[in-house]
């Protein structure tokens, strides 16, 4: 059963994730057809989807799915991988696979995975996240009398952070650099880092932005915008608390509890993003951070 998609350019397809659940829900992923194949981007949170992700492109072409590119390494990003790989596409991803999720290791992480989406959905798992071709910095794609230009931001969302840019078309898959409802996490990041490659998204003047979870913006700039607005007014908040000696505790005090079982909600995602800027606050504050 193919998910829904919504065709951005001709040939460029976003496939639909959840709205109206930020974080929580499936994620966006894309691909763009090309007469030598297919670039898919992201491969969503299982097998399972994955293979309905598959569908779903082979609802719109019969060309092979050639390439797929990984915007990061959380979980239902990639844990759909395994399907694409099979049907013989190559990873381009950032070769940094560390998250926090996975400091456990990668059978904790599976094991931990398969309670959130259901031992059913993982069948055939296998992770198929290393990068066949790597990308660390800037990276262009051309194929079929395609161009897509895939770049690491700097570790803004998390450490393997790509976005992928279609120049002449003008639309930027970004992955969770952002999410519809702007609280973009940076717990495996840095704000600062993420402000600045907001910053690059905006020069570019995208017509059109693929956020990583939750509807597509009417105006890309609204949500740029409500982004930078939450983080700059998050940084500001933290930097004064440090600054005046408040504790972390207090500085969080008037933000509402994390959800205990859900950690990637609106209110979890407020506070964790608000223990990870005090620190970041704090470290500058003490000089352990000579970056500008
Ligand atoms: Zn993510």
């Amino acid at each position: 059963m193919p998910y829904p998609a919504r065709e951005l350019a001709p040939g460029v397809f976003a496939v639909l994730g959840d709205t109206g659940r930020g974080s929580e829900g499936r994620p966006n992923a894309g691909f763009v057809v090309t007469p030598e194949g297919v670039v898919v981007i992201d491969a969503l949170a299982s097998p399972a989807q994955g293979e309905r992700l598959l569908a779903t492109i082979r609802a719109r072409t019969r060309q092979p799915p050639r390439w797929l590119i990984l915007t990061h390494h959380h979980p239902d990003h990639h844990f759909g991988a395994i399907a694409l790989r099979r049907a013989g596409a190559k990873v381009i991803a950032h070769p940094d696979r560390r998250t926090l999720a996975a400091e456990g290791g990668e059978d904790a992480l599976r094991a931990e995975w398969t309670g959130v989406v259901g031992a059913e959905a993982m069948r055939g798992f296998e992770y198929a996240n290393a990068a066949d071709r790597r990308v660390t910095g800037t990276d262009t794609l051309r194929l079929g009398g395609r161009t897509l230009v895939i770049s690491h931001p700097g570790a803004a969302h998390s450490p393997g952070d790509l976005v992928v840019w279609l120049p002449k078309e003008r639309v930027l898959f970004a992955g969770d650099l952002l999410v519809e409802d702007g609280v973009t996490m940076v717990v495996d990041g840095d704000s600062r880092l993420l402000l600045d490659a907001l910053a690059r998204i905006d020069a570019r003047d995208p017509r059109v932005v693929v956020p990583g979870h939750g509807a597509i913006p009417k105006r890309p700039a609204t949500l740029l915008a409500a982004t930078r607005r939450y983080l700059t007014g998050l940084q500001s908040d933290m930097r004064s608390a440090v600054e005046k000696g408040v504790p972390m505790q207090r500085a969080l005090a008037s933000l509402p509890p994390a959800d205990g079982e859900r950690p990637v909600s609106l209110n979890s995602r407020k506070r964790r993003n608000a223990v990870r800027v005090y620190l970041e606050e704090e470290r500058r504050f003490m000089g352990l951070d000579s970056s500008p």
